[in-house]
């Protein structure tokens, strides 16, 4: 039996002004499940991810998480943003915040920790990730490494459904992009609902469910990592896997 579907998206359509950039997309991810896209630049990868956590609109089809139609505003928004905490190529954590408040800001804003309980989480998480000792540092401070291993960990001080990833290894020096791809193998052995996006076909062999192959706005495959890397059906799937293989 196929898991409980936790994201859906059912004919999915967007536009950028006369550029189809997601067409018909259907999509399930099961609770548990690590999904893995790949394709070329511009096949609207980005543009799906942000979909799922409603930092696009989308014109016609629909997404639903865990049972229920995205939100389009208001609390019950920023509590689907809690929900499917997004991790980007680009850390993206407050500067002038140290680690440790980087990760204590949302959970007491959004989730109405108090402090003392927020922080004692977010030591939790720091040293889940591997990373105790920099409580009190300030992002520059850290390798890139270490800001993307912050980042992962302040998305799941929000406790959320699923992560979605875009890119998260691309921005790094590659003696630190393993040290990430090991806390997301981790957080997959874990059993949380993963989206990725990434051109690291060993992560995508080794922690993926399934394999979604997009190409010029649609999902051309969605397979298991073993059926697509052996024997793609897609002539785009092959020519693409030639390229960064
Ligand atoms: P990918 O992540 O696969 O590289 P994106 O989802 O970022 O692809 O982009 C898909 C296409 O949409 C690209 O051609 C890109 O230039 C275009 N695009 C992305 N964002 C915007 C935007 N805000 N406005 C106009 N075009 C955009
Ligand atoms: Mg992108």
């Amino acid at each position: 039996m196929a898991a409980e579907a936790l994201i859906e998206l059912r004919g999915v359509n967007k536009h950028y002004g006369t550029l189809h950039v997601l067409q018909d997309i259907d999509l399930t991810v099961g609770r548990g499940e690590v999904v893995v896209v790949i394709g070329p630049s511009g096949s609207g990868k980005s543009t799906l991810c942000r979909a799922i956590n409603r930092l696009e609109t989308i014109e016609s089809g629909s997404i639903h998480l865990d049972g229920r139609p995205l939100p389009a505003e208001g609390r019950a928004l920023a509590q689907l943003r809690a929900d499917v905490g997004m991790v980007f190529q680009s850390f993206n954590l407050f500067a002038h915040k140290t680690v440790l408040a980087n990760l204590m800001l949302a959970p007491m804003k959004v989730r109405k920790q108090r402090k003392e309980e927020a922080a004692q989480r977010a030591r939790e998480l720091l040293d889940r990730v591997g990373l105790a000792s920099q409580a009190d540092k300030y992002p520059a401070q850290l390798s890139g490494g270490q800001q993307q291993r912050v980042a992962i960990a302040r998305a799941l001080a929000m406790e959320p459904k699923a992560l979605l990833f875009d890119e998260p290894t691309s921005a790094l020096d590659p003696e630190m992009i393993n040290e990430v791809l090991e806390v997301m193998r981790q957080l997959a052995r874990e059993g949380m609902t993963m989206v990725v996006v990434t051109h690291e076909m060993g992560f995508a062999r080794s922690a993926a469910n399934r394999v979604v192959f997009m190409a010029d706005g649609r999902i051309v495959e969605d397979r298991t990592p073993e059926d697509f890397f052996t024997a793609p059906r897609s002539e785009r799937a092959r020519d693409f896997l030639s390229k960064i293989l």
